[in-house]
């Protein structure tokens, strides 16, 4: 297979015909490709520019500590540059028939496919993710652009008699204005195009700031983007160090209309805050702690494989990621026997590494409130089954860790660990099961194993949750609504009109006639 991508629409290039190839960086089909085309500078205005500032921000391989690459930093001035850019784009998109906006949605999605091997190395570098969650990624993140390329031709108002019977109640869903997008470093393609993808699909022009740890897989997407055939100024991204004054400078902007966030409950709150006094609508996807509970009716190697998956992807850095494992007395210690043995097996490595199941953290600074969470449950009497001690090698890893005997009130009950370590918790009947999993001010997603589906259901009704998996361990899907309850967010992406409706607003006509 070749990888045949185009970087820049100014700048078509191959590897074989004519890429500057300066790094010995392979994609998964061993193809060179040089990571400096994706730093050239912030993609505003279908323009590649430089920053005003001219700093920059390195890009650091989380499984080596090298630097791979720099890209410009932005100040506010780049921001409201971008705001311009969106602004002036705005009525042509929004005008541009839903028929055609589909199409240039699936072309994004085809062109993401097409060149998946790359997006996915370059994930794998820059976020330090295995390449088999990577390859995950890309599909799901891909599939966002086919479903809104769906969704884009299936908008329909409402139509209906006024029950006074004086006038026609007429309700038009139009494109909500310039949004603002803010997106976190764990699924840097996911999370871009699932508010991406909507937004256009629903008319709207959009900004988007990628976290500044992951910040290539937002311009390759940019690129391809263009390719696809997305005007000039209905896509904008910047990078920063300073988002608090930039984006603040873009939700002063009265014409910005949308914010959607997803990231931490702090940064999310702050926001909300901001977003306030301009009355900005907000989506904001924040943080989770997820409750995985296991009946001693499940089935205990679909419950592992659960587990496995739940907790281990993308190496537990992951919002809907298990984070207390309440296992009933009747199959607790088997459960943790066959848990221990498939965490020990896993390959810990660098991401981009075939072989590689479990990759590094994102930053140092992760690896340390893991070893933090780990050595405050360990105080107060948690017995580690494996792992527990964060390997000294270079780059930022900790190894996969099964702890049993967690007390409740240890730290790491009540916060995110992010990272590759599963807490179990013994229980004895259901309503302590459901009650300790909703002891959290988080409710974003759930898990439940147990044979017994009416039980599983009833469970599912009492956890506080936005989105609860039955007897699986992923429940994210392009055709169903992500999003959370109490502090893990407000509104939904994807789904049937869910994602969409986000970015648009209902405009009432009473009409007599
Ligand atoms: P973070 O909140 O630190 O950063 C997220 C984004 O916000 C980044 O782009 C960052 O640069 C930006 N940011 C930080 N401070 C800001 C400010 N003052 N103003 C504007 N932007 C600011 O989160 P993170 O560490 O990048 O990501 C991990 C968090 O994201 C976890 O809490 C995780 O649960 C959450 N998350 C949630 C979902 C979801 O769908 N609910 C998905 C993925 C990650």
């Amino acid at each position: 297979m070749t990888a045949t991508w185009r970087l820049r629409p100014s700048n078509f290039q191959h590897e074989k015909t004519g890429m500057n190839i300066t790094s010995s960086i392979t994609d998964g089909n061993q193809n060179p490709f040089d990571l400096d085309a994706f730093s050239q500078g912030l993609y505003i205005d279908g323009q590649w520019r430089a920053s005003t500032s001219g700093n920059s921000i390195s890009v650091v391989d989380p499984s080596t500590e090298t630097t791979l690459t720099s890209v410009a930093d932005a100040t506010v001035e780049d921001a409201l540059l971008s705001v311009e850019a969106a602004a002036r784009a705005a009525p042509s998109w929004r005008d541009t028939a839903p028929r055609k906006r589909s199409e240039i949605l699936r072309r994004c999605f085809e062109l993401m496919i097409e060149r998946s091997d790359m997006l996915a190395t370059l994930i794998s570098k820059e976020n330090g993710k295995a390449l088999r969650d990577a390859r995950g990624e890309v599909a799901y993140a891909a599939e966002f652009f086919r479903w809104n390329a769906e969704e884009a031709v299936r908008i329909s108002g409402e139509f209906g008699m006024a029950p006074a019977g004086t006038n026609r109640i007429i309700v038009d869903y139009q494109p909500i204005g310039i949004c603002v997008l803010i997106t976190p470093w764990n699924f840097p393609a996911a999370m871009a195009t699932r508010k991406i993808a909507p937004a256009l699909a629903a008319g709207c022009t959009v900004i988007l700031k990628p976290a500044s740890e992951t910040p290539l897989t937002a311009y390759a997407l940019a690129a391809i983007y263009a390719e696809a055939g997305v005007p000039a100024g209905v896509v904008n991204v910047l990078t920063t160090t300073n988002p608090g004054p930039v984006t603040a400078a873009m939700l002063a902007d009265p014409r910005v209309r949308k914010l959607s966030f997803t990231g931490s409950t702090g940064v999310g709150r702050t926001l909300l805050a901001e977003a306030a006094q301009n009355v900005i609508s907000c989506s904001m996807e924040l943080g989770g702690n997820a409750p995985f509970v296991v009946f001693d009716d499940a089935d205990l190697e679909n419950a592992l494989d659960g587990a496995m998956v739940a907790k281990m992807r993308n190496a537990g850095e992951a919002c809907t990621a298990a984070n207390r494992l309440y296992v009933q007395s009747g199959i607790h210690d088997a459960f943790v026997e066959g848990l221990a043995k498939r965490m020990s097996a896993l390959v810990v490595g660098p991401g981009a590494d075939h072989a590689t199941e479990c990759g590094p953290m994102i930053t140092r600074k992760a690896v340390e409130k893991i070893d933090r969470l780990v050595t405050d449950a360990k105080d107060r009497g948690a017995a580690v089954i494996c792992g527990g001690v964060a390997l000294q090698e270079k780059g930022f890893f900790y190894p996969p860790t099964v702890l049993t005997g967690v007390p409740p009130d240890a730290k790491m009950a009540h916060e995110e660990i992010f990272g590759p370590v599963a807490p179990i918790y013994r229980f004895h009947t259901e309503e302590e099961a459901i009650s300790r999993a909703n002891e959290t001010e988080y409710g974003l997603a759930a898990y439940v194993f147990s044979r017994d589906l009416s039980r599983a259901m009833r469970v599912a009704g009492k956890i506080e949750a936005g989105m609860i998996a039955i007897n699986r361990g992923l429940v994210s899907d392009p055709a169903a609504p992500f999003g959370g309850v109490k502090q893990s967010g407000l509104g939904r992406e994807g789904g049937q009109h869910h994602g969409i409706s986000e970015f648009m607003e209902a405009k009432y006509i009473a009409a007599s006639f």
